[in-house]
C-alpha cells in the first residue's frame, strides 16, 4: 500500500519564485519594500507580509519532510488538517503534534509556538503510523489545544541592493512577529499560531 501523500507536504517539481520575479516597491511612506514584479491576488496576508509562491508543474514526488509555502499557510489560517486538507478544528479542542526541537529551551506547554498545522482526529493515527519523523522522535507529543492564535511568519528576509535594484538574502529562517512592525524585505513561507490552554492527551485515548 502506498503511504498516503500529505496534504501541506512540497512537491519536488514545483518550482520556487526567482530572484528575478522580485521588485523593489515604494509605497508611500517611502519605505522600499518587496514585491512581485507581477503581483497576484493573495501574494499578501491580512498583516501585509509578501508570501513565497510556486508555479505548480506536475509529475514531481511529494517531499514528507517539507512543507509547501501556500498549502501551510491555507492549513493554519483556516485550521485545516495538514494530512486530509478537511477542518481541524474541534468544539473541545484542536488538535496538534509538537516535539522538542534539538536547538530550542525545553519545551514549554503554556508557551508553544508552532508551523506545524493541526490534525483531524482521523489523520492522527496515519501520522503516527506514516510519518518517521514521529515515530523517531521520541519527544513527540500529541496536544489538544482550546485556543491557538496567529502570532508571525517566518521566512526568509532580503536585503535592498545598495543601488535599490534588486534584493539580496541576508538571513534565511528568520521569524517575524504580528506585534512588532512588519520586516519590508520578507518573503514569508510558514505562518505560526501560539498555542494556548495546551493538554498532552494520549493518541490511543481519541474518541
Ligand atoms: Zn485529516
Amino acid at each position: 500500500m502506498s503511504v498516503p501523500a500529505p496534504y501541506v507536504a512540497a512537491v519536488s517539481s514545483d518550482l520556487a519564485p526567482l530572484e528575478t520575479d522580485l521588485c523593489v516597491e515604494v509605497p508611500r511612506n517611502g519605505v522600499p519594500r518587496i514585491a512581485y514584479v507581477k503581483p497576484r491576488p493573495g501574494d499578501r496576508d491580512a498583516h501585509g507580509n509578501l508570501w513565497g509562491r510556486h508555479d505548480r508543474v506536475t509529475g514531481g514526488r511529494v517531499l514528507f519532510g517539507e512543507m509547501d509555502a501556500e498549502r501551510q499557510r491555507e492549513c493554519m489560517e483556516g485550521l485545516l488538517c495538514q494530512i486530509c486538507g478537511q477542518p481541524a478544528e474541534r468544539e473541545g479542542g484542536t488538535l496538534f503534534f509538537e516535539w522538542q526541537r534539538p536547538d530550542a529551551p525545553p519545551m514549554q506547554l503554556n508557551r508553544i509556538r508552532t508551523d506545524m498545522p493541526p490534525l483531524c482526529p482521523t489523520c492522527v493515527p496515519v501520522s503516527l503510523r506514516y510519518c518517521p519523523h514521529l515515530r523517531d522522535s521520541p519527544s513527540a507529543v500529541l496536544l489538544r489545544v482550546r485556543k491557538s492564535i496567529p502570532c508571525g511568519v517566518g521566512g526568509t528576509i532580503y536585503q535592498v541592493s545598495p543601488d535599490m535594484n534588486h534584493w539580496i538574502p541576508s538571513f534565511a529562517d528568520a521569524y517575524s512577529s504580528y506585534n512588532k512592525p512588519r520586516h519590508p524585505g520578507m518573503l514569508a513561507v510558514r505562518m505560526f499560531r501560539k498555542l494556548r490552554g495546551v493538554t498532552v492527551v494520549a493518541p490511543e485515548c481519541l474518541a
